[in-house]
């Protein structure tokens, strides 16, 4: 159905378009340099005069750019992802700064902690979790209309002295929506006014039946002034995780979600990912969204540079081509020849999309011929 002109196609190419007609004759297609020919010929042609086709339709460029199944039998436990939610003021800040408290790592590194969008603690136990630190249900429904839900569990807090607020009620409709498990904080407990069992019964009315109301939802009751509950909060995320069996593979090239990005006036653009499968290292070539890069520098939330990151590890990836976006999904590829070639075509997709309506043609699928 897509044609495209032996002299357009001998533009692309950087070739005599003479030189395209000879051969085109040669090869039994007598046509004229204003003529079309089809996509086959044109294919055929572009083989003969020793050029490369760098992609024939989106799935062919797409091909190998991660998305590939795992074996079950590479699939190695991950910590889970937690997003917290809720109303404006019942506490979700500090709950996400008292759980970064709890981190036995943190404390060792000189408790520099910086902010990269998410983090992970180490508890006593020796287990992790990792806190995507964009609280609120925008950062979570922007990412689920990408296409990109990395939360595993969303913590919804309610402050026990106020209530099911509309923003609360949003969160739990948000959560339920995507399908992830959902544990209730009750929190501000140390305020004399708070009360769990108003709030447990409140929920009922929006379908949530935490378990003391003969239900499935986890609650727990903290305070994250006086940090309390903090303990019981991470058991019942670790026993949800459980519950999920959540696992990855870690020993594969690197998948892995950007949480934010952003331009550093000293360090270029910059991006706090989360791997969600496979080793993320330095030296590795990648694409992400429309743009590329070759790791640089890796980051973690301690501000420290490390040598890779692993399943459900937040990291800050430095040498990137360009500031991708939030929900980007980035993959490591073999070699920077197809890290371009997927990011040209990728940038080339959203200019399309941006001026037309339609869907990359023939021509811009033969502007990337080397
Ligand atoms: P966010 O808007 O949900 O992020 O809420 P913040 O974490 O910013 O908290 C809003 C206000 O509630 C702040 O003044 C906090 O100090 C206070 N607050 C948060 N958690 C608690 C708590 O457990 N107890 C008490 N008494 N105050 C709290
Ligand atoms: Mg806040």
């Amino acid at each position: 159905p897509e044609a495209i002109t032996v002299q357009e196609l001998a533009n692309r190419m950087a070739e005599r378009t003479s030189d395209l007609v000879k051969t085109l004759f040669k090869m039994g297609t007598p046509v004229t340099a204003t003529q079309t020919i089809d996509q086959d010929t044109a294919e055929l042609l572009v083989t003969e005069f020793g050029h490369i086709i760098k992609r024939v339709s989106d799935s062919d460029v797409e091909i190998g750019v991660g998305g590939e199944a795992d074996v079950d039998t590479d699939l190695q436990p991950r910590p889970p992802v937690v997003t917290i939610m809720g109303h404006v003021d019942h506490g979700k800040t500090s709950l996400l700064d008292a759980l970064r408290g709890t981190d036995v790592v943190a404390g060792e590194a000189g408790g520099i902690t910086q902010h990269i969008g998410a983090y992970q603690v180490t508890l006593k136990s020796g287990a992790k979790i990792s806190f995507l630190d964009t609280p609120g249900h925008e950062a979570f429904t922007e990412m689920r209309a990408r296409g990109a839900t990395i939360t595993d569990i969303v913590v919804i807090v309610v402050a026990g002295d106020d209530g099911l607020m509309p923003q609360t009620i949003e969160a739990i409709n948000h959560t339920k929506a995507a399908g992830v498990p959902m544990i209730v904080a009750i929190n501000k407990m140390d305020k004399p006014g708070s009360d769990a069992n108003k709030i447990r019964t409140a929920l009922l009315q929006h379908d949530v039946q935490v378990e003391a109301m003969g239900g499935e939802v986890q609650d727990v009751e903290v305070s994250a002034l006086k940090k309390t509950g903090l303990d019981e909060l991470t058991d019942k995320i670790l026993l949800q995780a459980e519950l999920l069996e959540l696992r990855a593979n870690p020993d594969r090239m690197a998948e892995a979600t950007v949480v934010e990005a952003k331009l550093d006036k000293g360090k270029g653009p910059l991006a706090t990912v989360l791997v969600r499968r496979g080793t993320l290292r330095t030296g590795d070539i990648f694409v992400v969204g429309t743009e590329s890069g070759k790791v640089r520098a890796l980051v973690n939330d301690k501000g420290q540079q490390v040598k890779e990151a692993g399943p459900s590890v937040p990291v800050e990836v430095l040498g990137l081509t360009g500031v991708p976006m939030a929900g980007d999904n980035l993959a490591v590829v073999e070699n920077e020849a197809r890290a371009r070639e997927v990011a040209l075509y990728r940038q080339q997709v959203a200019t399309a999309k941006r001026t037309t309506s339609a869907p990359a043609s023939l021509e811009s699928m033969f502007s990337a011929i080397s």
